[in-house]
Protein backbone atom coordinates (compact mmCIF):
# COMPACT_ATOMS: atom_id res chain seq x y z
CA UNK A 1 0.00 0.00 0.00
CA UNK A 2 1.21 3.49 -0.70
CA UNK A 3 0.20 7.48 -0.90
CA UNK A 4 0.45 8.97 -4.00
CA UNK A 5 -0.50 12.88 -4.53
CA UNK A 6 -1.56 14.21 -7.97
CA UNK A 7 -0.30 17.69 -8.62
CA UNK A 8 -1.59 20.64 -10.58
CA UNK A 9 0.38 23.47 -9.68
CA UNK A 10 -0.64 26.82 -11.35
CA UNK A 11 1.20 30.10 -11.50
CA UNK A 12 -0.67 31.11 -8.05
CA UNK A 13 -2.61 27.88 -7.35
CA UNK A 14 -1.74 24.57 -6.15
CA UNK A 15 -4.78 21.79 -6.84
CA UNK A 16 -3.93 18.28 -5.38
CA UNK A 17 -5.26 14.85 -4.81
CA UNK A 18 -4.27 11.82 -2.50
CA UNK A 19 -5.01 8.48 -3.09
CA UNK A 20 -3.85 4.89 -1.82
CA UNK A 21 -2.42 2.91 -4.33
CA UNK A 22 -3.01 1.03 -5.88
CA UNK A 23 -6.66 0.71 -4.83
CA UNK A 24 -7.01 4.34 -6.43
CA UNK A 25 -8.98 5.50 -3.35
CA UNK A 26 -9.28 8.91 -2.95
CA UNK A 27 -8.17 9.82 0.41
CA UNK A 28 -8.20 13.63 0.09
CA UNK A 29 -8.50 16.95 -2.27
CA UNK A 30 -7.85 20.42 -2.19
CA UNK A 31 -6.69 23.62 -3.86
CA UNK A 32 -4.45 26.62 -2.63
CA UNK A 33 -5.83 29.56 -4.13
CA UNK A 34 -4.01 33.02 -4.77
CA UNK A 35 -0.41 32.07 -3.72
CA UNK A 36 1.78 35.11 -3.25
CA UNK A 37 -1.14 37.35 -3.24
CA UNK A 38 -1.63 37.92 1.14
CA UNK A 39 -4.75 36.15 1.41
CA UNK A 40 -4.30 32.73 0.10
CA UNK A 41 -7.06 30.25 0.71
CA UNK A 42 -6.48 26.55 1.43
CA UNK A 43 -9.48 24.25 0.68
CA UNK A 44 -9.58 20.45 1.28
CA UNK A 45 -12.20 18.29 1.68
CA UNK A 46 -12.22 14.57 3.23
CA UNK A 47 -14.55 11.94 4.49
CA UNK A 48 -17.23 14.27 3.07
CA UNK A 49 -15.80 17.29 4.93
CA UNK A 50 -15.01 20.43 3.83
CA UNK A 51 -12.23 22.68 5.77
CA UNK A 52 -11.36 26.37 4.58
CA UNK A 53 -8.77 28.58 5.61
CA UNK A 54 -7.69 31.57 4.57
CA UNK A 55 -4.22 33.12 5.25
CA UNK A 56 -0.71 33.83 3.56
CA UNK A 57 0.94 31.32 1.64
CA UNK A 58 3.77 33.07 0.03
CA UNK A 59 5.30 30.60 -2.24
CA UNK A 60 4.63 26.79 -3.60
CA UNK A 61 7.11 25.44 -1.36
CA UNK A 62 5.10 26.77 1.62
CA UNK A 63 2.08 25.39 -0.26
CA UNK A 64 3.23 22.07 -0.14
CA UNK A 65 4.21 22.49 3.32
CA UNK A 66 0.57 23.64 3.97
CA UNK A 67 -1.17 20.47 2.28
CA UNK A 68 1.65 18.59 4.01
CA UNK A 69 0.82 19.99 7.32
CA UNK A 70 -2.80 19.76 6.88
CA UNK A 71 -3.12 16.02 5.96
CA UNK A 72 -1.38 15.07 9.51
CA UNK A 73 -3.32 17.69 11.34
CA UNK A 74 -6.63 15.71 9.74
CA UNK A 75 -4.62 12.45 10.60
CA UNK A 76 -5.19 11.35 6.94
CA UNK A 77 -1.69 10.72 6.94
CA UNK A 78 0.42 10.41 9.96
CA UNK A 79 4.32 11.42 8.52
CA UNK A 80 5.54 13.00 5.73
CA UNK A 81 6.92 9.93 4.79
CA UNK A 82 4.05 7.98 3.88
CA UNK A 83 3.52 9.89 0.88
CA UNK A 84 5.97 7.81 -1.61
CA UNK A 85 5.01 9.12 -5.09
CA UNK A 86 4.36 12.49 -6.56
CA UNK A 87 2.85 13.26 -9.99
CA UNK A 88 2.86 16.74 -11.15
CA UNK A 89 0.48 17.75 -14.36
CA UNK A 90 2.82 19.65 -16.87
CA UNK A 91 1.45 21.55 -19.80
CA UNK A 92 3.69 22.00 -22.50
CA UNK A 93 6.40 18.43 -23.09
CA UNK A 94 7.24 19.86 -26.46
CA UNK A 95 8.50 17.15 -29.23
CA UNK A 96 10.65 16.01 -26.02
CA UNK A 97 8.26 13.94 -24.02
CA UNK A 98 6.37 11.54 -25.51
CA UNK A 99 5.26 9.99 -22.83
CA UNK A 100 5.66 10.57 -19.04
CA UNK A 101 8.97 10.44 -16.70
CA UNK A 102 10.49 10.18 -13.76
CA UNK A 103 11.96 13.31 -12.92
CA UNK A 104 15.93 14.24 -12.33
CA UNK A 105 17.54 17.11 -12.81
CA UNK A 106 17.81 17.19 -16.24
CA UNK A 107 14.19 16.76 -16.88
CA UNK A 108 13.49 19.69 -14.70
CA UNK A 109 16.25 21.65 -16.68
CA UNK A 110 13.98 20.77 -19.90
CA UNK A 111 10.60 21.38 -18.06
CA UNK A 112 11.58 24.63 -17.83
CA UNK A 113 13.50 25.09 -21.20
CA UNK A 114 10.13 24.37 -22.64
CA UNK A 115 8.52 27.46 -21.01
CA UNK A 116 8.83 29.13 -24.30
CA UNK A 117 5.55 26.75 -25.48
CA UNK A 118 3.51 27.51 -22.01
CA UNK A 119 4.85 30.98 -20.54
CA UNK A 120 2.16 30.82 -17.73
CA UNK A 121 2.14 27.42 -16.84
CA UNK A 122 5.31 25.30 -17.54
CA UNK A 123 7.36 27.83 -14.58
CA UNK A 124 4.40 27.27 -12.45
CA UNK A 125 4.76 23.36 -12.98
CA UNK A 126 8.46 23.45 -12.24
CA UNK A 127 8.23 25.42 -8.92
CA UNK A 128 5.63 22.68 -7.44
CA UNK A 129 7.84 20.28 -8.78
CA UNK A 130 10.92 21.51 -6.90
CA UNK A 131 8.80 22.12 -3.95
CA UNK A 132 8.19 18.63 -3.11
CA UNK A 133 11.61 18.22 -4.17
CA UNK A 134 12.63 20.17 -1.59
CA UNK A 135 10.34 18.39 1.03
CA UNK A 136 10.21 15.43 -0.04
CA UNK A 137 13.38 14.26 -1.92
CA UNK A 138 13.35 10.70 -1.88
CA UNK A 139 10.12 10.11 -3.50
CA UNK A 140 9.13 8.77 -7.03
CA UNK A 141 8.57 11.85 -8.67
CA UNK A 142 6.87 11.89 -12.34
CA UNK A 143 6.01 14.66 -14.72
CA UNK A 144 2.96 13.67 -16.78
CA UNK A 145 3.15 15.92 -19.67
CA UNK A 146 -0.53 17.25 -21.14
CA UNK A 147 0.90 17.19 -24.93
CA UNK A 148 2.18 13.72 -24.63
CA UNK A 149 -0.85 11.94 -26.10
CA UNK A 150 -0.91 13.99 -29.21
CA UNK A 151 2.66 13.22 -30.36
CA UNK A 152 1.11 10.48 -31.88
CA UNK A 153 -0.40 13.07 -34.75
CA UNK A 154 0.81 12.23 -37.91
CA UNK A 155 2.60 15.17 -39.88
CA UNK A 156 -0.21 16.38 -41.57
CA UNK A 157 -2.23 17.40 -39.12
CA UNK A 158 0.71 18.49 -36.61
CA UNK A 159 2.26 21.10 -39.31
CA UNK A 160 0.88 24.51 -40.44
CA UNK A 161 1.18 25.79 -43.85
CA UNK A 162 4.03 28.12 -43.12
CA UNK A 163 7.78 27.71 -43.99
CA UNK A 164 9.47 24.84 -43.34
CA UNK A 165 11.95 26.93 -41.47
CA UNK A 166 9.58 27.83 -38.45
CA UNK A 167 9.30 24.53 -37.24
CA UNK A 168 12.45 23.31 -38.18
CA UNK A 169 14.23 26.80 -36.41
CA UNK A 170 11.39 28.04 -34.37
CA UNK A 171 9.16 24.68 -33.35
CA UNK A 172 5.84 26.00 -34.48
CA UNK A 173 3.60 23.37 -35.07
CA UNK A 174 0.47 21.82 -33.07
CA UNK A 175 1.17 20.51 -29.94
CA UNK A 176 -2.71 20.28 -29.02
CA UNK A 177 -3.37 19.79 -24.79
CA UNK A 178 -5.97 18.03 -22.59
CA UNK A 179 -4.04 15.02 -23.39
CA UNK A 180 -4.69 13.13 -19.70
CA UNK A 181 -8.22 13.93 -20.28
CA UNK A 182 -8.55 12.67 -24.13
CA UNK A 183 -6.78 9.57 -22.67
CA UNK A 184 -8.50 9.10 -19.94
CA UNK A 185 -11.76 9.46 -21.54
CA UNK A 186 -11.38 7.37 -25.09
CA UNK A 187 -10.33 4.76 -23.07
CA UNK A 188 -13.47 4.86 -20.95
CA UNK A 189 -15.41 4.76 -23.70
CA UNK A 190 -13.91 1.49 -25.38
CA UNK A 191 -14.54 0.30 -22.07
CA UNK A 192 -17.98 1.75 -22.06
CA UNK A 193 -18.70 0.02 -25.47
CA UNK A 194 -16.88 -3.30 -24.22
CA UNK A 195 -15.21 -3.03 -27.55
CA UNK A 196 -11.15 -2.93 -27.86
CA UNK A 197 -10.14 0.98 -28.51
CA UNK A 198 -7.69 -0.79 -31.26
CA UNK A 199 -10.85 -1.32 -33.58
CA UNK A 200 -12.77 2.01 -32.06
CA UNK A 201 -12.89 5.51 -33.87
CA UNK A 202 -13.56 8.01 -31.40
CA UNK A 203 -14.11 11.77 -31.13
CA UNK A 204 -13.14 13.20 -27.63
CA UNK A 205 -15.27 16.39 -26.70
CA UNK A 206 -13.44 18.09 -23.45
CA UNK A 207 -15.83 21.14 -22.76
CA UNK A 208 -14.29 23.43 -19.92
CA UNK A 209 -13.51 26.71 -19.10
CA UNK A 210 -11.24 25.67 -21.76
CA UNK A 211 -11.86 23.54 -24.32
CA UNK A 212 -10.36 20.73 -27.11
CA UNK A 213 -11.72 18.02 -29.43
CA UNK A 214 -9.64 15.14 -30.41
CA UNK A 215 -10.03 12.61 -33.17
CA UNK A 216 -9.14 9.49 -31.73
CA UNK A 217 -7.83 6.57 -34.16
CA UNK A 218 -7.79 3.27 -32.49
CA UNK A 219 -6.50 4.76 -29.11
CA UNK A 220 -4.03 7.67 -30.31
CA UNK A 221 -4.59 11.33 -31.23
CA UNK A 222 -4.55 12.02 -34.98
CA UNK A 223 -5.72 15.33 -34.72
CA UNK A 224 -6.87 17.94 -31.82
CA UNK A 225 -8.12 21.78 -32.04
CA UNK A 226 -6.10 22.83 -29.48
CA UNK A 227 -2.73 24.21 -31.39
CA UNK A 228 1.20 25.67 -30.59
CA UNK A 229 -0.92 27.43 -28.12
CA UNK A 230 -4.31 26.47 -26.00
CA UNK A 231 -5.56 29.80 -27.40
CA UNK A 232 -6.51 27.37 -30.67
CA UNK A 233 -9.43 25.67 -31.69
CA UNK A 234 -12.72 26.16 -29.98
CA UNK A 235 -14.54 29.34 -28.37
CA UNK A 236 -14.02 29.04 -24.73
CA UNK A 237 -14.73 30.89 -21.70
CA UNK A 238 -12.71 33.94 -22.31
CA UNK A 239 -10.40 32.35 -25.11
CA UNK A 240 -11.12 33.37 -28.86
CA UNK A 241 -10.27 30.13 -29.97
CA UNK A 242 -9.10 29.46 -34.28
CA UNK A 243 -9.91 33.79 -35.80
CA UNK A 244 -8.15 34.93 -38.72
CA UNK A 245 -4.43 35.87 -37.38
CA UNK A 246 -4.88 39.06 -39.99
CA UNK A 247 -6.88 39.72 -37.30
CA UNK A 248 -4.10 40.41 -34.84
CA UNK A 249 -2.34 43.43 -36.83
CA UNK A 250 -5.23 45.07 -37.98
CA UNK A 251 -5.96 45.67 -34.28
CA UNK A 252 -2.59 46.35 -33.21
CA UNK A 253 -2.80 49.37 -35.85
CA UNK A 254 -6.34 50.46 -35.64
CA UNK A 255 -7.30 50.23 -32.15
CA UNK A 256 -5.43 52.48 -29.65
CA UNK A 257 -5.08 51.12 -26.52
CA UNK A 258 -4.17 47.44 -28.51
CA UNK A 259 -0.52 48.71 -28.50
CA UNK A 260 1.35 45.56 -29.82
CA UNK A 261 0.94 41.70 -30.53
CA UNK A 262 0.91 40.85 -26.98
CA UNK A 263 -2.23 43.31 -25.98
CA UNK A 264 -3.58 41.94 -28.59
CA UNK A 265 -2.92 38.20 -27.64
CA UNK A 266 -3.53 39.05 -23.87
CA UNK A 267 -7.31 39.98 -25.34
CA UNK A 268 -7.70 36.90 -27.36
CA UNK A 269 -6.88 34.99 -23.92
CA UNK A 270 -8.43 36.77 -21.35
CA UNK A 271 -11.22 39.11 -22.54
CA UNK A 272 -12.73 36.97 -25.59
CA UNK A 273 -15.22 33.66 -26.12
CA UNK A 274 -17.97 33.70 -24.32
CA UNK A 275 -17.29 36.60 -22.21
CA UNK A 276 -16.18 38.85 -25.07
CA UNK A 277 -19.26 37.68 -27.17
CA UNK A 278 -21.82 38.10 -24.83
CA UNK A 279 -20.32 40.86 -22.88
CA UNK A 280 -21.63 39.29 -19.94
CA UNK A 281 -19.81 35.72 -17.87
CA UNK A 282 -17.27 32.83 -19.25
CA UNK A 283 -19.24 30.97 -17.13
CA UNK A 284 -21.55 28.68 -19.51
CA UNK A 285 -24.36 28.61 -16.80
CA UNK A 286 -24.50 32.26 -16.77
CA UNK A 287 -24.87 32.18 -20.35
CA UNK A 288 -27.39 29.76 -20.38
CA UNK A 289 -29.47 31.80 -17.91
CA UNK A 290 -29.05 35.26 -19.39
CA UNK A 291 -30.22 33.18 -22.93
CA UNK A 292 -33.37 32.20 -21.51
CA UNK A 293 -34.51 35.36 -19.65
CA UNK A 294 -33.87 36.59 -23.53
CA UNK A 295 -30.02 38.86 -23.45
CA UNK A 296 -28.91 39.13 -27.34
CA UNK A 297 -25.15 38.60 -26.38
CA UNK A 298 -25.71 35.55 -24.67
CA UNK A 299 -27.89 34.14 -26.89
CA UNK A 300 -25.39 34.81 -29.74
CA UNK A 301 -22.73 33.81 -27.55
CA UNK A 302 -24.36 30.23 -26.77
CA UNK A 303 -25.40 29.58 -30.48
CA UNK A 304 -21.51 30.50 -31.63
CA UNK A 305 -19.97 28.37 -29.16
CA UNK A 306 -22.22 24.98 -30.35
CA UNK A 307 -21.47 26.37 -33.67
CA UNK A 308 -17.98 25.41 -33.20
CA UNK A 309 -17.46 22.87 -31.24
CA UNK A 310 -20.05 21.22 -33.81
CA UNK A 311 -18.03 21.95 -36.93
CA UNK A 312 -15.01 20.42 -35.04
CA UNK A 313 -16.87 16.76 -34.80
CA UNK A 314 -17.59 17.39 -38.49
CA UNK A 315 -14.02 18.21 -39.01
CA UNK A 316 -13.05 14.98 -37.18
CA UNK A 317 -15.70 12.73 -38.84
CA UNK A 318 -13.76 13.78 -42.00
CA UNK A 319 -10.52 12.92 -40.36
CA UNK A 320 -11.31 9.87 -39.36
CA UNK A 321 -13.23 9.06 -41.71
CA UNK A 322 -16.27 7.67 -39.69
CA UNK A 323 -16.97 7.79 -36.02
CA UNK A 324 -18.02 4.96 -33.33
CA UNK A 325 -18.42 7.35 -30.59
CA UNK A 326 -18.81 10.50 -29.48
CA UNK A 327 -17.66 11.80 -26.00
CA UNK A 328 -18.67 14.60 -24.19
CA UNK A 329 -16.37 15.34 -21.14
CA UNK A 330 -15.16 18.35 -18.67
CA UNK A 331 -17.81 20.72 -17.15
CA UNK A 332 -19.71 21.79 -20.12
CA UNK A 333 -19.31 18.79 -21.51
CA UNK A 334 -20.54 16.61 -17.93
CA UNK A 335 -23.48 18.73 -17.35
CA UNK A 336 -24.45 20.33 -19.96
CA UNK A 337 -27.39 18.68 -21.07
CA UNK A 338 -28.28 21.57 -23.53
CA UNK A 339 -25.59 22.08 -25.14
CA UNK A 340 -25.27 18.44 -25.85
CA UNK A 341 -28.76 18.59 -27.18
CA UNK A 342 -27.78 21.41 -29.32
CA UNK A 343 -24.41 20.18 -30.76
CA UNK A 344 -25.96 16.56 -31.38
CA UNK A 345 -29.08 17.59 -32.92
CA UNK A 346 -26.84 19.72 -35.68
CA UNK A 347 -25.30 16.37 -36.44
CA UNK A 348 -28.71 13.81 -36.73
CA UNK A 349 -27.53 13.57 -40.72
CA UNK A 350 -24.70 11.82 -39.38
CA UNK A 351 -26.57 9.65 -37.45
CA UNK A 352 -25.90 10.91 -34.03
CA UNK A 353 -29.25 10.89 -31.70
CA UNK A 354 -29.31 11.64 -28.11
CA UNK A 355 -32.31 10.52 -25.79
CA UNK A 356 -33.60 13.27 -24.01
CA UNK A 357 -34.79 11.17 -20.97
CA UNK A 358 -31.05 10.26 -20.52
CA UNK A 359 -29.54 13.51 -21.64
CA UNK A 360 -30.46 15.20 -18.21
CA UNK A 361 -27.74 16.71 -15.54
CA UNK A 362 -26.43 14.11 -13.50
CA UNK A 363 -26.44 11.49 -15.99
CA UNK A 364 -23.19 9.69 -17.16
CA UNK A 365 -22.88 7.01 -19.87
CA UNK A 366 -24.38 6.20 -23.07
CA UNK A 367 -27.01 8.91 -23.52
CA UNK A 368 -27.60 8.21 -27.51
CA UNK A 369 -31.04 6.39 -28.85
CA UNK A 370 -31.41 3.29 -29.52
CA UNK A 371 -30.97 3.79 -32.53
CA UNK A 372 -28.19 6.40 -32.67
CA UNK A 373 -25.50 5.22 -35.43
CA UNK A 374 -23.03 7.09 -33.55
CA UNK A 375 -22.49 6.35 -29.73
CA UNK A 376 -22.35 9.63 -27.68
CA UNK A 377 -21.31 9.03 -24.19
CA UNK A 378 -20.72 11.45 -21.14
CA UNK A 379 -18.08 10.25 -19.49
CA UNK A 380 -16.58 12.59 -16.45
CA UNK A 381 -12.73 12.97 -16.94
CA UNK A 382 -10.35 12.15 -13.97
CA UNK A 383 -6.88 13.54 -15.26
CA UNK A 384 -5.42 12.97 -11.31
CA UNK A 385 -6.29 9.65 -11.44
CA UNK A 386 -4.13 8.90 -14.81
CA UNK A 387 -1.66 10.85 -13.09
CA UNK A 388 -1.42 8.75 -9.95
CA UNK A 389 -1.82 5.09 -12.21
CA UNK A 390 1.41 6.46 -14.17
CA UNK A 391 3.35 7.23 -10.83
CA UNK A 392 2.40 3.71 -9.80
CA UNK A 393 3.73 2.64 -12.96
CA UNK A 394 7.30 3.86 -13.16
CA UNK A 395 8.02 3.47 -9.72
P1 LIG B 1 -11.70 24.24 -16.37
O1 LIG B 1 -11.38 24.26 -17.83
O2 LIG B 1 -11.39 25.53 -15.68
O3 LIG B 1 -11.22 23.01 -15.63
P2 LIG B 1 -14.34 23.08 -15.96
O4 LIG B 1 -14.07 21.81 -16.68
O5 LIG B 1 -14.53 23.04 -14.49
O6 LIG B 1 -13.29 24.21 -16.32
O7 LIG B 1 -15.65 23.72 -16.63
C1 LIG B 1 -16.17 24.93 -16.22
C2 LIG B 1 -17.38 25.24 -17.11
O8 LIG B 1 -18.39 24.23 -16.90
C3 LIG B 1 -18.03 26.59 -16.80
O9 LIG B 1 -18.30 27.26 -18.00
C4 LIG B 1 -19.32 26.17 -16.15
O10 LIG B 1 -20.35 27.09 -16.35
C5 LIG B 1 -19.63 24.89 -16.86
N1 LIG B 1 -20.69 24.13 -16.16
C6 LIG B 1 -20.66 23.59 -14.93
N2 LIG B 1 -21.86 23.07 -14.60
C7 LIG B 1 -22.69 23.30 -15.66
C8 LIG B 1 -24.06 23.02 -15.95
N3 LIG B 1 -24.84 22.42 -15.09
N4 LIG B 1 -24.54 23.41 -17.15
C9 LIG B 1 -23.76 24.05 -18.05
N5 LIG B 1 -22.48 24.35 -17.83
C10 LIG B 1 -21.94 23.99 -16.66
Amino acid sequence: MSKTIAINAGSSSLKWQLYKMPEEDVLAQGIIERIGLGDSISTVKFDGKKESQTLDVADHVQAVKLVLDDLIRFNIIASYDEITGVGHRVVAGGELFKESVLIDDQVLAQIEELSSLAPLHNPANAAGIRAFKELLPDITSVAVFDTAFHTTMPEVAYRYPIADKYYTDYKVRKYGAHGTSHYYVAHEAAKLLSKPIEELKIITAHIGNGGSITANLHGKSVDTSMGFTPLAGLMMGTRSGDIDPAIIPYLVENVPELEDAAAVTNVLNKESGLLGVSGLSSDMRDIENAMEEGHPGATLAYDMFVDRVKKFIGQYMAVLNGVDALVFTAGIGENGWMIRRDVVKGLSWFGMEVDPEKNVFGFAGDISTADSKVKVLVIPTDEELVIARDVERLK
